[in-house]
């Protein structure tokens, strides 16, 4: 995902040199202290952070909004270690995403997500302090901020990245392809050292806050021992951001003898808190299942398996979408749409069946609704298909400056469809001449 430094970035940097030299300048590392060069200034991090942080959540799955107690409790405890972070005026927040795969992230800023897929492979509250201290030092050290590559930064600012929302062919290819996202923070892969800080801070703020900072040593043997077995693709993404190693485990046992002895553990607690989430994994599971499913094309088993997840579970959202995917997939349109109505009915905070909706309305020709489900859908997340489509509507409509103008605004947010989004707007001027 990452871009290159390359000549054609260069030029972009000249040309925001104005932009660029207000940033860097030679600074103290707030956390280690150490003099460092720095590209960007507070007020930047926060700025990037506030205006990547609800994207990056819908890239991410979406809030998890069925159990809003289970975000308080992990809130609760991220602020509880924020605290003791050096800069903790920055303006911290903590959100559960609803994805099964195992992360977590930090935004320039101090906004941070952890996934419900990692909140289950947790053992204690401490686990989880070492996590969320873990990325609390990614924000409070200028990681995150600092480890973008020139070019990615740039990409903030002006070009647009891409980042597939899908791991499965659960998204239709044309879906899946299309849907584009400015932002790549979520994706950031820290340097060896840099993980190495934020062990090492993290372990300090966490026994600051009175947890027991062994917890960080025994996540990292965790993650070792995970990241040898059968289970590492499914950690691939955290490990690809937070490789574990020996090398880390060592470090972290040094560090924890170090600090002081004892802490809390909280293992009665998180099970307490974790326990409705827990109940609900095996629905997952089967919703996992059913987008594997549609992936293989075994659109009618992907069907059960979403019915399932549904009696076990008929107030989550994602589960309704599934099973309109894959009713999608059948030519089961009137189907599909009741599936996206109740999913949307559930949880109209997540782009994704909103933009699945509009995209089938539109298929099936109703192009007035399908406009507003495409421009809700843009409210919560610019991705390049909903533009594309809703240029499509105008042109069928015969409104050549709208069609002119969603299709600009389709290839600049995502490098990719660039050429049939040029023969799209070359054959649109031969058409409204
Ligand atoms: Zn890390």
């Amino acid at each position: 995902m990452y871009k290159r430094f390359s000549l054609s970035t260069l030029a972009a940097i000249v040309l925001n040199a104005t932009f660029l030299s207000a940033l860097i300048s030679c600074s103290v590392n707030p956390v280690t202290g150490k003099q460092e060069l720095a590209w960007v200034d507070e007020n930047w991090e926060r700025k990037i952070g506030e205006q990547h942080y609800s994207h990056q959540q819908q890239a991410g799955g979406g809030p998890y909004t069925i159990d809003p107690d289970l975000t308080l409790y992990v809130r609760s405890v991220g602020k509880k270690l924020a605290q003791y972070s050096k800069r903790s005026h920055l303006p911290y927040d903590f959100i559960v995403l609803n994805d099964s795969r195992p992360n977590a992230w930090a935004l320039p800023g101090g906004k941070i997500a952890i996934n419900r897929g990692l909140l289950v492979s947790l053992k204690d509250e401490a686990e989880l302090a070492a996590v969320l201290a873990h990325e609390i030092v990614h924000a409070d050290a200028r990681h995150s901020a600092q480890s973008q590559e020139l070019g990615s930064m740039i990409s903030v600012g002006q070009l647009a990245a891409t980042v597939l929302l899908s791991n499965s062919g659960y998204n239709n290819k044309a879906l899946q392809q299309g849907i584009a996202y400015t932002g790549l923070y979520g994706q950031t892969r820290y340097s060896r050292s840099r993980e190495l800080e934020a062990d090492l801070y993290g372990m300090q703020y966490m026994s600051a806050a009175g947890y027991n900072p062994e917890a960080a040593v025994s996540l990292q043997k965790t993650f070792v021992e995970l990241s040898k077995g059968r289970q590492s693709d499914a950690f691939s993404a955290l490990f690809a951001s937070h490789p574990p190693s020996q090398s880390r485990v060592a470090a972290n046992e040094q560090t924890a003898w170090s600090l002081k002895r004892g802490g809390d553990r909280g293992k009665i607690r998180y099970q307490q808190e974790m326990k409705k989430l827990m109940d609900r994994k095996p629905a997952y599971d089967l919703s996992d299942k059913a987008k594997k499913a549609i992936g293989d094309k075994k659109y009618a088993e992907a069907i059960k398996l979403a019915e399932k997840a549904i009696k076990m579970e008929p107030k989550e959202s994602e589960f309704y979408e599934v099973k309109g995917a894959a009713q999608i997939k059948l030519n089961r349109s009137s189907d599909a749409l009741k599936s996206l109505d109740q999913a949307i009915a559930l949880n109209n905070q997540y782009y994704s069946p909103i933009l699945r909706r509009g995209i089938l309305r539109y298929e099936l020709r109703s192009y007035e609704s399908a406009e507003r489900d495409l421009q809700a859908s843009l409210l919560l997340a610019p991705t390049q298909i909903a533009y594309i489509k809703l240029g499509e509507i105008a042109e069928e409509k015969d409104l050549c400056a709208d069609a002119n103008k969603y299709y600009q605004l389709a290839a600049k947010a995502s490098p990719q469809n660039q050429q049939s989004l040029q023969q799209k707007l070359l054959a649109l001027q031969a058409r409204c001449r």
